[in-house]
């Protein structure tokens, strides 16, 4: 199994045995609910049968069980969590929130690396909408916004079926797809959001509509890329999905210093956004001590063998490897499990922050790069690299919400995960430095289901020229901002 955003396979387990923090420790499912400071007074709770919702308080024995967030950091213990199992539920919970002018936040599978999911006021957790109805006939699954993603992999491999969508198998379908959604089908079927055929949408006058094409079509484009928790609480989605038996995963490392890894990088940079769209690869790259660099190319092909190695070729000619290439053909839904990692829900110490490279990184950038990453403890951070261009780079840049189409490289994920509280301050810190030696060769555009509060100007950099449309959907479907994060799309463009 190959998680991409495990930072630990390039160095010898030793070197990387996680120091056990005892209060961290305790599983993130069993750990005792957070004493709310003040609890907020709620106003009588909507008249729901526990046949369309389950309230979960703070007293519940169940609360527990829901309260983990992927980004330990940023999990806020509710007042309220009302689990929908309906789209009547959800809006009615909109009707109520907003009509009790309440604090809350949307919740699907919990994965927002800054915690725009958690509030300590009502969430409305969309766990409970867990429907998958696969049309075979027509290539269609409808799927509950609370649906994983590795749910929905098992229930279309079933029928010989496959969707374009991100490795973490625990992430939300919603917050996922809104955002866009990069996975190792991208480069071959796009991203999630360019399967979406139809969004049901809770809007804030707790209507329920159907985007699509034809109808509601600007609430059907910001649904395609801007990202979640800004327009409405999306219940359903209709997506395109397509026939997929095997794919072929691969996988290649190297330990070099910093010039050689260098030119590599420069190879790859060159290849994987021209490659031929059957193959979709990341190039990790991280510190492997003493000032050296590991990197490790991995990916996947729904092409020939033959074609995958003559083009692979390229990366382990350029430097001779350090663990050999290896390819192998897997049932669609093993691919999936092969990068998946554990499937059990991640609930850790994390930062995460990114960089689109929409030209070629100059020599200098990449030796910046190498020079930045080099001196980190080996572990401590992993830059994955994830390959854009074929499919994503067909669909038209204000086609959807989604702006890096045509002429995106790569998009750069710098990446940390760490175990004990302590260290947290030396992490983020770390993090920053390596991504403050990269600005001046980055062109200020970072993926919003890659979201970071530390963004001057988060709505440019996510949206870039789609951010004006968006602001008009925004005014549109929610001109009193009933639907807000710390980084939900503005009612206004903010002047610089
Ligand atoms: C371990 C891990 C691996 C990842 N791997 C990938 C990857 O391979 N590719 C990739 O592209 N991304 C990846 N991501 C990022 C992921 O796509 C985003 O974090 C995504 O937003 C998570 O969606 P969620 O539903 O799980 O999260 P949530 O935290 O539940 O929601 C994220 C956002 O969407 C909003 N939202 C939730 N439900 C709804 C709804 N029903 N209607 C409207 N808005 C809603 C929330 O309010 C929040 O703003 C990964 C993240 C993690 C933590």
């Amino acid at each position: 199994m190959e998680h991409p955003l495990r930072v630990d396979e390039f160095v010898p387990s030793n070197d990387m045995a996680p120091v056990e923090d005892k209060t961290l420790a305790a599983s993130a499912a069993k750990a005792a609910p957070a004493p709310l400071a003040a609890p907020a007074p709620l106003p009588p709770l909507p008249n729901l049968p526990a046949s369309e919702v389950q309230f979960l308080r703070p007293s519940d024995p169940q609360y527990a069980d829901f309260l983990p967030a992927s980004s330990r950091r940023k999990q806020l213990a509710p007042a309220l969590r009302a689990i929908c199992k309906t789209e009547h539920a959800v809006a009615v919970m909109v009707d109520w929130v907003r009509s009790n002018r309440l604090n809350f936040a949307t919740r699907s599978g919990g994965h927002s690396y800054e915690g725009l999911s958690q509030s300590t006021g009502v969430a409305i957790d969309v766990r409970g909408l867990t429907q998958i109805t696969v049309d075979k006939a027509s290539n269609l699954v409808t799927v509950g916004s609370g649906v994983t993603l590795f749910q929905l992999y098992s229930a279309l491999a079933a029928q010989g079926l496959a969707l374009q969508a991100g490795s973490c198998p625990t992430v939300g379908i919603a917050g996922h797809l809104t955002g866009g959604g990069h996975g190792l089908l991208a480069r071959s079927h796009g991203l999630t959001c360019d399967g979406l055929r139809q969004a049901n949408v809770v809007d804030a006058q707790a209507r329920i509509l159907q985007a699509n094409a034809a109808s509601q079509p600007d609430l059907f484009w910001a649904c395609r890329g801007g990202g979640g928790g800004s327009f409405g609480i999306a219940t359903q989605f209709q997506i395109g999905v397509f026939p997929l038996k095997s794919a072929l995963v691969f996988g290649v490392s190297w330990k070099l210093p910093q010039a050689r890894a260098a030119k590599l990088f420069a190879v790859w940079q060159d290849w994987a956004p021209k490659a031929p769209s059957n193959i979709t690869s990341i190039m990790k790259v991280g510190p492997a001590g003493g000032g050296q660099i590991t990197m490790r190319c991995i990916g996947q092909s729904v092409g020939s063998e033959s074609e995958l190695r003559a083009e692979l070729k390229r990366l382990t000619t350029s430097q001779a490897p350090s663990s050999a290439l290896t390819v192998t053909s897997l049932a669609f839904l093993d691919a999936v499990k092969h990068f998946a990692g554990p499937l059990t829900y991640p609930s850790e110490l994390m930062k995460a922050k990114s960089d689109y490279v929409l030209s070629p990184l100059s020599a200098r950038g990449i030796a910046t790069m190498m020079a930045a990453v080099a001196p980190t403890a080996p572990g401590g951070i992993v830059l994955l690299c994830d390959s854009y261009g074929g499919r994503i780079a067909d669909v038209a840049a204000n086609a959807t919400a989604f702006p890096r189409r045509a002429g995106t490289q790569y998009c750069i994920q710098y990446f940390s995960s760490w175990s004990r509280a302590a260290d947290t301050p030396g992490r983020l810190a770390q993090i920053a430095k390596v991504y403050n030696a990269m600005r001046p060769f980055m062109p200020d555009a970072s993926y919003v289901n890659y979201c970071d509060l530390d963004l001057p100007d988060y709505a440019r950099s996510y949206w870039g020229d789609n951010l004006t449309r968006l602001v008009a959907v925004k005014q549109q479907y929610d001109p009193t901002n009933v639907f807000h994060h710390a980084q939900s799309v503005p009612l206004a463009i903010a002047v610089a």
